[in-house]
């Protein structure tokens, strides 16, 4: 296998228009701005922030489900090598095969009024992948199978489903047309603790026998830790951190990071977090601050913060950062 990134995208940029103006020039949200990241093959990437930072729709972006206003997305595996912003019809509906969303809401995301076979048919069929009714029960028997649901629950209807398997289900859809690349957007946010460490263990499972390559969209921290390799932070549409899970655990450089990090819960009683707090609210992308985005909540905020946008640096070969003061900020007062 080819160790070249699943997903490469390069000063990756997503607006959209904010209604109509009668007077003065188009004014537009810039969701997603100038993201230059790699996803590598078979990876369990995780993206985090707070809501509002752009994560969803650049997750969007790459599964071509929103338009991508400027830059390059390559999407590369064994077979095929797609630039994005220019597929074909034709190339546009094989990529909708090769990649697949896994939605947050379990209860939201499945139809009552189709049954668990048909729910996962309906892929199948819309992108005419089989040529047979009985070759669509036989891929979904097998893919329910993988997702530990059996052949009485094909029968029914979503509502006879608790909370943790209408998650199988959603799981089971996204994969019956064997995608390589998934993105899982908030996907166990909506379940309870425990049924999440079950659907996080099925995932995990999956993208071994399957040899998938996940985007794991979250703002649980705790989760990504658990169950990721590398990990991007987003702040207001840009990329602030990227770096290998355990690294940006242990050591995260960006004062944003650090916040995020310094609030998660710890189980340790003897543990006294000297937490970050992050104060205030994410400024709205319509109208983003001019400089760092993040310098209006940074407590190491300095003049050329407030003017000049910082670019993305490279710590080590795969730690990235966006912070004009990353190299003098020194964290040794604050608590581990
Ligand atoms: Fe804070 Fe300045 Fe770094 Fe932005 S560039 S994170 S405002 S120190």
């Amino acid at each position: 296998m080819s160790d070249h990134p699943l997903i490469s995208t390069e000063d990756l940029s997503v607006s959209f228009p904010l209604g109509k103006s009668l007077f003065g020039p188009q004014q537009y949200i810039h969701a997603v701005a100038k993201i230059t990241l790699q996803i590598p093959r078979g990876s369990f990437f995780g993206l985090v922030g707070e809501s509002g930072s752009g994560k969803t729709t650049f997750g969007r972006a790459l599964l071509k489900a929103v338009p991508i206003s400027n830059g390059h997305v390559e999407y590369n595996d064994d077979e095929v090598d797609y630039n994005l912003e220019h597929l074909t019809k034709a190339e546009l509906k094989d990529y909708r095969k090769r990649a697949q969303l896994i939605f947050q809401d379990p209860y939201a995301a499945l139809s009552p009024r189709m049954t668990v076979r048909d729910i996962i048919a309906e892929p199948l069929e819309l992108m005419e992948l089989t040529s047979s009714r009985e070759e669509t029960d036989e891929k979904v028997r097998e893919i329910a199978a993988k997702c530990r649901l059996n052949l009485e629950h094909l029968r029914r209807f979503p509502h006879a489903f608790s909370g943790g398997q209408r998650q199988r289900i959603s799981i089971a859809r996204a994969l019956v047309s064997t995608p390589k690349f998934v993105v899982a957007d908030e996907s166990v946010a909506a379940l309870d603790v425990s049924i999440q460490a079950d659907v996080l263990n099925l995932l995990k499972e999956l993208q071994r026998e399957l040899g998938l390559t996940y985007l794991f969209i979250s703002h649980d921290l705790s989760v990504v830790a658990h169950v990721c390799d590398q990990v991007a932070v987003m702040y207001l549409g840009r990329l602030v951190e990227t770096a290998p899970t355990r690294e940006l655990f242990a050591g995260p450089k960006h004062p944003y990071t650090r916040a995020l990090l310094s609030a998660i819960p710890s189980l340790d009683p003897d543990h006294v977090s000297k937490a970050q707090k992050l104060e205030g609210e994410i400024p709205s992308p319509a109208s983003p601050p001019p400089g760092c985005k993040f310098h209006t909540r940074c407590p190491f905020a300095i003049d050329i913060c407030k003017t000049d946008e910082p670019v993305q640096e490279h710590v080590t070969e795969s730690h990235t950062i966006s912070c004009h003061r990353w190299k003098e900020l020194d964290y040794s007062d604050a608590a581990e």
